[in-house]
């Protein structure tokens, strides 16, 4: 097969990737960095087919215009894989190519056939490089399709180092007086098969972690479901955390809910679920796991050094959804929670049973009057004495001190009543 032929077939396959990628984003425009592998996959196969009627059309458009176009190729290569990792492109994507204009504006390089080989090569290195860079700096891990890219990307820059040292050696004048032709050609090829099939097995990697991510979210608040929660679980016990040896379990259920979607409207009631998972993320998430287990019930788990921290962070949230005043429409109304609350040393916890356990204490709160919080302790609820005989002013003030304080305070009170 002579050059000319291979780079019709290689533009011919960078064409329908080209268009594939095209018809795809128009699916879903969403995702710019198919629009920008379809943009590089044209300026791709636009440049080898200008490569491959060199001599039969004007120079400047089958050298500086082509490999302009095959080093833009490479630089969107690389913004459409910063897209692709959710990162916006930067615009020193566009270095590979102005380093090779850059050089065309100077006769004795454009003049010399080796000068514009090595510079072609090299531009196209650190192009390379570049992507590398990007393609291994990813937080959520380097899965092995990622290393394998960065593999095939690093044959690449071998192959163009060694492109521009034969240049440099040779006294070629053209293409077709050097060596060996095929040998500029063929890795450039094997890479661009390469790297066109680990991009698509990263797709699909993807792919299958947007779906997890979906399985175990829930639509309407965006926190964790029942599903993502239990996940959680495990790891939130066999982590090691010395100084909070216990997990603990906290259910959350808004009060008299049913009247709220019965007084303001089914939407409204979504509202409210939207605005408590809100804020209890605030509260919870830095400090575990929190979702939505279903209805207008929600849970967290936690490590706690005891009952009393658990009790204090579940006080305070409860006592700021109590001081907040939603809205639907002209409507204006405020929001409650019980929370029941059970507790295990790490080691021991055991998810049926905490859950059971903290069912059984919000049944407690309940009872109680709602709004409050209950401990399972030993068989037995605890009712956290209710703060909400206090003023608004004193439940707030309760919530700027020490909520740790607060709630000893009123443990001890009860403890001595
Ligand atoms: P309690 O204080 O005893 O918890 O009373 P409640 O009214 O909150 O509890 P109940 O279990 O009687 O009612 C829960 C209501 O939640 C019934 C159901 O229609 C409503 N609900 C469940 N899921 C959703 C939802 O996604 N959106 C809305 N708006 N309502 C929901
Ligand atoms: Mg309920
Ligand atoms: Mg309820």
């Amino acid at each position: 097969m002579d050059i000319l032929t291979g780079l019709v077939v290689w533009a011919a396959q960078a064409t329908t990737l080209s268009l594939l990628l095209f018809v795809w984003w128009m699916r879903d425009r969403s995702q710019m960095f198919k629009l920008s592998w379809s943009v590089a996959f044209a300026l791709l196969a636009g440049g080898l087919l200008l490569v491959g009627l060199r001599g039969q059309i004007a120079t400047f458009l089958s050298v500086e215009i082509a490999n302009t176009m095959l080093l833009a190729s490479i630089g969107l290569l690389i913004g459409g894989m910063q897209q692709f990792d959710g990162k916006r492109i930067d615009p020193y994507i566009a270095i590979p190519a102005l380093i090779w204009v850059g050089g065309m504006l100077l006769p004795f390089i454009r003049e010399d056939f080796s000068a514009r080989v090595i510079l072609y090569n090299v531009a196209a290195s650190i192009g390379f490089a570049m992507f590398i860079a990007i393609v291994l700096h990813i937080r959520s891990g380097r899965t092995w399709a990622r290393r394998l890219l960065a593999g095939v990307l690093g044959i690449h820059i071998a192959s163009s180092l060694t492109n521009a040292a034969m240049a440099a050696l040779s006294v070629a004048t053209s293409f077709s007086t050097m060596p060996s032709p095929a040998f500029v050609l063929l890795p450039g090829a094997f890479c661009f098969v390469a790297a066109v099939l680990t991009g698509a097995q990263m797709m699909t990697e993807q792919s299958e972690e947007r779906l997890k991510a979906l399985a175990s979210t829930d639509p309407l608040t965006g926190i964790l479901n029942r599903r993502g929660l239990i996940n959680e679980f495990q790891a939130r016990c066999t982590s090691v955390v010395p100084d909070k040896p216990l997990v603990a379990l906290l259910h959350f259920d808004i009060d008299n809910f049913k009247q709220i979607n019965d007084r303001y409207g089914h939407q409204a009631g979504d509202g409210v679920l939207v605005a408590f998972s809100r804020l209890a993320s605030i509260s919870l998430s830095p400090r575990g796991a929190f979702g939505r287990m279903g209805g207008e019930e929600f849970a967290s788990v936690l490590r706690v050094a005891d009952m009393v921290e658990a009790a204090s962070i579940a006080e305070g949230l409860r006592m700021t959804l109590a001081l907040q005043t939603l809205s639907a429409g002209e409507h204006r109304f405020g929001v409650t929670v019980s929370v029941g609350i059970a507790l295990k040393p790490a080691a021991e916890a055991d998810l049926d049973h905490l859950l059971s356990a903290a069912d059984r204490a919000l049944y407690a709160a309940k009872a109680a009057g709602r709004n409050c919080t209950a401990v399972e302790q030993g068989n037995a609820a605890t009712i956290i004495p209710s703060a909400a005989m206090l003023t608004r002013h004193e439940m707030a003030l309760e919530i700027h001190a020490s909520e740790q304080v607060a709630t000893l305070r009123r443990l001890s009170a009860v403890a001595t009543s």
